[in-house]
């Protein structure tokens, strides 16, 4: 059998192909059919500047399914049932898998990055990577799991109280994500630094208050910081982008004693002025790293883990990350999606690929 797939066949090259054999699923994975698969900010580097791990390589790490096939030793009471899909498969060898912290591994593969991913009408997984959907999810929606696991996974790395006040800087789709999050949790001064009016317009409609979203090309943060925490700056400060800049604001824009969460892929080397090291002393802040998302598979404490979090989350219909999808494209069209967010030539939050 035969299915279409985009492959990256070397750095800036993708191309859609309509006869790459359907892979047969090996003990202990599934043939997953692909119904749903978004595009990561990450996608657009991998594909036109640094290249996967492995090419041709099908990218693709956020997406969802049915079980079309099972491989040997796999519950066969899998087979049908639509999955979200964890696309990190650990090695279960080194320190950190041996803590369960899986999303810490350090010889990982990769779903979309080191082996085939969801670009793809069939991708094999191995069953551990499965989460199963209860009805009322959609696969849309569950092909969202892995941004909401990651903004979970860093909403949890602060210790904060639902009257702290919190500022998110940028607003794509993880610090959008995160907002979501913070407003589901009943936060109540949570705060948004973004870039783009249109930003704004999704914020608002999933419920952040009137006043709460700045646009930085607007002149002065700090100043609109300060105001509305009455000169004291705020407890939490989430780093969304990866800047310089966005760090060195993170370390003014808290007050003494308070948390920053470092989130944002590096966009190149970072500095610290002596002036911003000091403000780390002297106001004692605290700075906490957060990377990738936890997941237990099966494991009974699952529900502590972000991937179940969200999936709860989801099926109490508490949250609708749908809102954020501003393309929907078919396969085929895929790259149209990926110059999209290269280029910036339209707005976007989330792409989604539908089958
Ligand atoms: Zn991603
Ligand atoms: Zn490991």
């Amino acid at each position: 059998m035969e299915m279409k797939a985009w492959k990256l066949d070397e750095t800036g090259k993708i191309n859609f192909y309509d006869d790459v054999p359907v892979p047969e699923p090996e003990a202990g994975e599934v043939l997953i059919k692909v119904n749903a698969a978004g595009i990561c900010g990450s996608d657009v580097p991998r594909v036109y500047r640094d290249g996967a791990h492995n090419m041709p390589l099908v990218i693709g790490h956020e997406f969802s399914g049915q079980v079309e096939k099972i491989g040997a030793n796999v519950d066969k009471g899998k087979l049908g049932k639509r999955m979200g899909i964890f696309p990190l498969i650990p090695c279960r060898k080194c320190p950190s898998c041996r803590e369960k912290k899986y999303e810490m591994c350090s010889n990982y593969s990769y779903l979309g990055s080191r082996r085939d991913g969801g670009f793809s009408e069939y991708v094999t997984v191995p069953e551990w990577n499965l989460i199963e959907l209860p009805e009322g999810v959609t696969c849309e929606q569950a092909a969202m799991l892995e941004p909401m696991a990651v903004s979970v996974h860093a909403m949890r790395q602060l210790p904060i109280e639902k009257t702290d006040s919190v500022l998110v800087c940028g607003a794509g789709t993880i610090g959008q994500l995160l907002v979501m999050f913070l407003l589901e949790r009943g936060m109540e001064n949570v705060y948004v630094a973004g870039n783009k009016d249109f930003q704004k317009k999704i914020l608002l409609d999933m419920g952040l208050p009137e006043g709460h979203f700045y646009n930085i090309k607007d002149g002065d943060l700090h100043k609109w910081v300060m105001d509305k925490t009455l000169g004291s700056g705020v407890d939490a400060y989430f780093e969304c982008v990866g800047r310089n800049e966005t760090i060195a604001d993170s370390v003014e824009l808290v007050k003494a004693g308070g948390q920053v969460c470092l989130m944002g892929n590096p966009a190149g080397d970072m500095s610290f002025s002596k002036v911003n090291y000091w403000k780390i002393l002297r106001k004692q802040l605290t700075l906490k790293g957060t990377w990738n998302s936890s997941y237990l598979g099966d494991d009974e404490d699952a529900v502590s883990d972000d991937w179940h979090y969200v999936m709860r989350k989801l099926s109490e219909g508490k949250i609708h990350p749908e809102k954020l999808i501003t393309h929907r494209l078919r396969l085929n069209e895929l790259e149209k999606g990926l110059l999209i967010m290269r280029d910036k030539t339209e707005d976007y939050v989330k792409i989604m690929v539908k089958f």
